[in-house]
């Protein structure tokens, strides 16, 4: 009896952990500084120079940075997080939180979601989008490439409102995607003015990324004024060599927005190439149409800057790009494309077809990286052929900061922290702050990199230590504890 009491106590007792001797980098864009944190059960306590106490477990973090968990703007684990709880890919790149129901898809209804991953039990906290094709879909079933009637648009808008009253972040949309790329922007305007109203905001995939990449920011802008909410744009890019070298316009006109009272944020990930489908070559959809097919590809450099990822009809092409395969085949680069379209048509699991494309700028990339307005994300798939599913956070602050220094190192965190935070409404979260919640990355600045590459995208990054998820390490010295403290972020404030 006494045993079990004894053992009740203990337990009952929160757990306190103290950082020591860590450059403390918290996240609000001050400038490191030599300190210690101590966590006691989910929350930080203090930060300062602090002693041990009886009963603290220290983590000696010399030489290492200490700062608050990486926030990932952009994420698909919502595609298996369930299934594989412990989210290693994850927490070995820093990631503390992932923002799901992206690209216009989400689970649904959004308020039973919540509460599977709240019995499940996952390692990462989680935030979601309520997704526009999921509601389109849902509200016009299978005939639904066509415009919405007004009355289907006042319902579709009725339902997200709805989704974002019971905590989604707002509403998500693919535009290059089924079945969203059927919404008008006016069907878009109405859902938005619901989704503000209830306070969320509108963020997406846009309708292009490539040579009408300007035209698909204007539709976005259009939404975010007229739906009177603000916007984020989702995994920002400039995938046409016709248009490289906008970077600038394109930030000197979110900037201009701001100051009219139109909030845009953007996200992006650290590489110049894209993964998704070969059809988002073809703008007209018409895939038959052997010019276009010329044009699409000379946009993007050419068959050689096209590498097939996944395919299911042949899996001796995988890895290889259009030019190989056409040099393989003794076909055409024209006929290939046309081939793999038609092998794929109507998906489904042996007819599987993704594409990484070598398509943007550095130059754009960069400035996109280093504004102040662009946060980061992976918009990775598991089992994809895209390395950012494994590497972004890592990647950005071995190759961005510490190589190349284009942006700096407390920037940088900014951007992975308070920033999204700030963004999605975050409350206590996002900074390493006293009474904040203990979400925790401690990694080595001169080692931190890395690894996974389009031949290995799964590999794991190198210099991340420990991770610490609402004051519970699921990473102890580089290797996972399973441990899932993750809890689900429900927005609770208005967005703006
Ligand atoms: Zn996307």
């Amino acid at each position: 009896m006494l045993t079990q009491l004894l053992t009740l106590i203990t337990l009952s007792q929160p757990s306190s952990i103290l950082i020591q001797g860590g450059q403390v980098i918290d996240g609000s864009g001050s400038r490191a500084r030599l300190a210690d944190v101590r966590i006691v059960g989910q929350k930080i306590t203090a930060i300062g120079h602090l002693k041990p106490r009886a009963g603290d477990h220290v983590i000696s973090a010399k030489g290492m940075v200490v700062a608050p968990g990486f926030i990932d703007a952009h994420s698909h684990v919502d595609g298996w997080l369930l299934s594989d709880p412990v989210a290693e890919s994850q927490i070995r790149q820093g990631i503390t939180t992932s923002v799901i129901g992206q690209d216009g898809g989400s689970a649904f209804p959004i308020k039973d979601a919540f509460k599977r991953y709240e019995a499940r039990h996952v390692a990462l906290n989680i935030a979601s989008f309520a997704g526009h094709g999921t509601i389109r879909g849902k509200v016009l079933g299978k005939d639904y490439k066509r415009n919405a009637t007004p009355a289907e648009v006042a319902k579709m808008a009725r339902i997200a409102g709805q989704e974002v009253a019971d905590g989604a972040l707002g509403l998500s949309s693919g535009l290059e995607y089924e079945p969203g790329r059927f919404g008008s922007t006016s069907e878009l305007v109405a859902m938005g003015k619901s989704v503000g109203q209830k306070g969320g905001i509108y963020i997406s995939h846009m309708r292009n990324e490539d040579n009408s990449v300007l035209k698909a920011i204007d539709e976005l802008f259009t939404i975010a004024k007229q739906g009177h909410l603000g916007a984020q744009i989702s995994h920002i890019k400039i995938g046409s060599a016709r248009v490289w070298g906008k970077a600038p316009e394109i930030l000197a006109k979110m900037a201009a927005a701001e100051k009219t009272g139109t909030y845009i944020t953007a996200d992006v990930y650290p590489y110049t190439y894209w993964q998704s489908t070969i059809r988002v070559l073809i703008e007209t959809q018409d895939y038959s149409d052997r010019k276009q097919w010329e044009k699409g590809l000379e946009d993007i450099g050419g068959p050689a800057h096209v590498l097939l990822g996944n395919y299911g009809p042949n899996p001796a092409w995988k890895g290889k790009t259009i030019a190989e395969i056409s040099q393989m085949t003794g076909k055409d680069p024209v006929s290939v494309c046309q081939e793999i379209v038609q092998a794929t048509a109507g998906g489904g699991k042996d007819k599987e077809e993704t594409v990484v494309v070598t398509a943007m700028s550095d130059k754009d990339l960069d400035k996109f990286i280093a504004s102040p307005r662009i946060m980061f994300c992976t918009d990775g798939q598991r089992g994809g052929a895209h390395p950012r599913y494994a590497g972004s956070f890592p990647r950005i602050l071995g190759v961005y900061v510490r190589e190349r220094h284009v942006l700096s190192l407390e920037s940088a965190i900014r951007k992975m922290t308070s920033f999204p935070a700030q963004r999605f409404g975050f409350q206590r979260r996002g900074q390493l702050k006293k009474g904040y919640q203990a979400d925790v990355v401690i990694f080595d600045p001169k080692k931190v990199l890395d690894k996974s590459t389009t031949k290995d995208p799964e590999a794991a990054p190198v210099g991340i230590e420990d991770v610490l998820i609402n004051g519970v390490p699921v990473l102890e010295q580089g290797k996972p504890t399973c441990k899932t403290p993750g809890q689900v972020i429900r927005r609770v404030v208005r967005l703006r």
